[in-house]
C-alpha cells in the first residue's frame, strides 16, 4: 500500500530532490478504507514535499501503539510552522501567510479532509513543527473498527 502511495509521489519529490524515505513493518494489516488511508498520506506527503526547500527529507514512519493501534508519522524537514499558526491549520482555507517564501497554489483543504477522514476511521491527529526546521503530522489509528465507518 505505502509503496503504491509514495510511487505516485514519487516523480514530485524528484523534481524537488527531495528523498522520500519509507520505514514499515514487514506485515500490517488494519482495517480501514483504502481510498480515504491513500487520500490522508498523499495529502500529507505531499504538504511534505511542498512545504520543504529543494533537497530536504520527506519521511513516513510507521510503528505499532500497544496492541490495538497504528502509529503513521509523516514528517519533513521543511519550513515548519509558526506557533501562532498550529491551531488553526486543519481549519478549511486556512493557509499560513502567503507572504513567506512557499510553494503557493494549494487551496487550504488538504488538512481539513485528512481531519475528517481520520476521525472517520475513530483515529486521532496531532502535529508538532518547529519553525525553520521541519514538521511532522501523527495519525494514530485503531487496528480495528469496532463502529461503522
Ligand atoms: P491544499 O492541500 O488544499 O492544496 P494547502 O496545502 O495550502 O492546500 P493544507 O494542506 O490544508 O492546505 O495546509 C494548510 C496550511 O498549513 C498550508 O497552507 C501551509 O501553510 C501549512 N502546512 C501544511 N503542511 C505543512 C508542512 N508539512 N510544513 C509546513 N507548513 C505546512
Ligand atoms: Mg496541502
Amino acid at each position: 500500500f505505502f509503496e503504491m502511495v509514495l510511487g505516485t509521489l514519487s516523480k514530485v519529490a524528484e523534481k524537488k530532490q527531495i528523498r522520500l524515505e519509507m520505514h514499515v513493518p514487514e506485515e500490517l494489516y488494519i482495517e480501514a478504507d483504502e481510498d480515504k488511508m491513500k487520500q490522508i498520506f498523499i495529502n500529507l506527503l505531499s504538504n511534505g514535499i511542498n512545504y520543504t526547500p529543494d533537497g530536504g527529507r520527506v519521511k513516513l514512519q510507521v510503528t505499532m501503539d500497544n496492541d490495538d493501534e497504528v502509529v503513521f508519522a509523516v514528517s519533513d524537514t521543511g519550513i515548519g510552522i509558526p506557533k501562532k499558526d498550529l491551531p488553526r491549520i486543519f481549519e478549511r482555507f486556512y493557509r499560513v501567510d502567503k507572504g513567506r517564501s512557499r510553494n503557493s497554489g494549494g487551496t487550504g483543504l488538504g488538512l481539513s479532509i485528512v481531519k475528517h477522514l481520520v476521525e472517520l476511521h475513530h483515529g486521532k491527529l496531532s502535529v508538532e513543527s518547529e519553525l525553520g526546521m521541519g514538521t511532522t503530522f501523527r495519525v494514530i489509528l485503531p487496528f480495528i473498527q469496532d463502529e461503522e465507518m
